[in-house]
C-alpha cells in the first residue's frame, strides 16, 4: 500500500467569504507602535479617509465608522432610524436577510419578513403588493440584502428602490453591502439607498473590526425625528471626525485606520471599476468550473442564473455530507480553508454538510482563484466524489480570455 503525503505545508489559503485574504501592504501599515491619538498624522487622515471611503460606496453623503463587525454595524444602522414599535419590511434571500431582521426585531421593531427562500432573489412583485397594501404607511423602512452571503444570491437594490418609488411609498431604503461593497457593482447615491451598512473584512480586504454606516439627508430627517438613540450608536459624531476621534465615540481603531488607508488606496489606483471588472471575471472562471463540476453526480451551484449571483462568493451544494468532507479534506491536506454551508440546514441534512462557498471577494486574483479551483478538484479526486471533467480547463480558459467570456456561454 502506498503511504499518502501530507501536502498542507507552505502558505495556506483562506477561500471563505470573510474575513478575506489581507494584502500584505495592508498587514504591514497595521504593524506598527501605538500611535498619537490627540494630534498628527492619525488626525489628519480621517477626512480624506472618510472621502475616499463613499467613493467606493458611490456616494455623496455621510459616513460614520464604528469599531464592530457586520453585526454591530446592522445594530448602528437601525438604532438612528427604527424606533421600538416601528415596522420594517425584510425581504429575505437566505441567513443574513433574516438576521438583520432578527437585530430589528430585538430592538423592538416590528418585522415583516417576505422570506424567498435560498435559491431565489427577491421577487419584486411581492414586495410591490405588500407596500402597495400598506395604505398608512406603517412601513418606516425596507431591509434589503444586497448579496446575501449564505446564498450568494444577489439582490436587484437599484429594482428595489424602483418598487418603492412605484408604490409611492415612503419607507427608507436601507441596504446590507457588507459582502458586496467593493466587489459587486453598488451605486448608493444613483440607486437612491437611504442608509447603507458595511464592513471592513470583506471586500475592503482589513481585518474584522471596523464597520460603516453610510446614510443620506432624507435619512437624516428621519434620524431627527427619533425619540432616544443611544450614544453609542449615534452616527451623527461619527460622521464629523473631529468629534469622532477627540470627544464624543472613544478611543478610535487606531491600527484598522492605518490599514484601511492602505487598502482604499489600492482600491482607487485600481480604479473601482476595475476592481468590479475582475471580481466579475474572476467569478465567471469559477462558474465555469462549477458548470463542469456539475454534469456529473451532486454537484451543484445554488443559483442557477447567473443574472442572480455575486461576483463575490458562490454557494454550492453536494450530497450531504460530501460538502462537509470535502471542506474538511482540502483543510487537512492541501492547506485550503473552504467556507461551510450558512443556516443551510434542511430536514433532511439537518447539519447543512450539504453546503458549502467559496469567497472571491477582495485581494484575489487569477493564480488565487486557479489555485482554489484546482484544490477542489484534487479533493473531489481524493474523495472520489463523482464529478464532470474539464473544470479547470473551463477557468483557464476564462481567465486566460481575460474575461472575453460571454454569459451565454456560463450554461
Ligand atoms: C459577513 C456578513 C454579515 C455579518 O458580518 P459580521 O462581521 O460577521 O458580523 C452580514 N451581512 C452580510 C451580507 C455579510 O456578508
Amino acid at each position: 500500500m502506498t503511504q499518502s503525503v501530507n501536502l498542507s505545508q507552505g502558505r495556506s489559503y483562506l477561500g471563505i467569504p470573510g474575513p478575506s485574504v489581507m494584502p500584505d501592504a495592508v498587514l504591514r501599515a497595521m504593524h506598527r507602535a501605538a500611535p498619537n491619538i490627540y494630534e498628527g498624522e492619525l488626525i489628519d487622515m480621517m477626512v480624506p479617509l472618510m472621502a475616499d471611503l463613499r467613493r467606493v460606496a458611490r456616494t455623496t453623503g455621510h459616513v460614520a465608522m464604528y469599531i464592530g463587525n457586520g453585526h454591530a454595524v446592522w445594530e448602528a444602522a437601525l438604532a438612528n432610524v427604527i424606533a421600538p414599535g416601528d415596522r420594517v419590511l425584510v425581504p429575505a434571500t437566505g441567513r443574513f436577510g433574516i438576521g438583520w431582521g432578527e437585530i430589528a426585531a430585538s430592538l423592538g421593531a416590528e418585522v415583516q419578513l417576505i422570506d424567498f427562500g435560498i435559491s431565489a432573489p427577491m421577487d419584486m412583485g411581492r414586495v410591490a403588493e405588500v407596500l402597495e397594501a400598506d395604505k398608512d404607511h406603517q412601513i418606516k423602512a425596507v431591509l434589503g440584502v444586497h448579496v446575501d452571503t449564505s446564498t450568494s444570491i444577489r439582490n436587484d437594490i437599484a429594482g428595489l428602490r424602483q418598487t418603492l418609488d412605484a408604490a409611492g411609498h415612503p419607507a427608507l431604503l436601507m441596504a446590507d453591502c457588507i459582502a458586496s461593497l467593493g466587489c459587486d457593482v453598488f451605486e448608493m447615491d444613483a440607486w437612491g439607498v437611504d442608509v447603507m451598512a458595511a464592513a471592513s473584512q470583506k471586500g475592503l480586504m482589513v481585518p474584522p473590526g471596523v464597520g460603516f454606516v453610510f446614510f443620506n439627508d432624507r435619512a437624516e430627517e428621519a434620524r431627527a425625528r427619533m425619540p432616544r438613540v443611544s450614544t453609542y450608536w449615534d452616527w451623527t459624531p461619527r460622521a464629523h471626525p473631529e468629534a469622532f476621534y477627540q470627544y464624543h465615540c472613544g478611543t478610535a481603531p487606531t491600527h484598522h485606520i492605518y490599514g484601511l488607508r492602505v487598502a482604499l488606496d489600492m482600491i482607487h489606483a485600481e480604479g473601482l471599476e476595475n476592481v468590479w471588472q475582475r471580481h466579475a471575471v474572476l467569478a465567471r472562471a469559477v462558474w465555469a468550473a462549477c458548470d463542469a463540476w456539475s454534469r456529473a453526480g451532486s454537484f451543484a451551484m445554488n443559483v442557477a442564473d447567473p443574472a442572480h449571483r455575486s461576483t463575490a462568493v458562490t454557494a454550492l451544494r453536494l450530497q450531504a455530507p460530501l460538502a462537509t468532507e470535502l471542506r474538511q479534506w482540502t483543510q487537512r491536506n492541501i492547506g485550503l480553508t473552504l467556507g461551510i454551508g450558512l443556516g443551510m440546514s434542511t430536514p433532511e441534512d439537518p447539519k447543512g454538510d450539504g453546503f458549502f462557498r467559496f469567497g472571491h471577494m477582495g485581494h484575489v486574483n487569477g493564480q488565487m482563484i486557479m489555485g482554489l479551483l484546482g484544490g477542489v478538484e484534487a479533493g473531489l479526486c481524493a474523495l472520489n466524489i463523482e464529478h464532470g471533467s474539464g473544470a479547470l480547463e473551463a477557468a483557464a480558459k476564462v481567465i486566460g480570455q481575460g474575461g472575453a467570456y460571454s454569459e451565454m456561454q456560463i450554461t
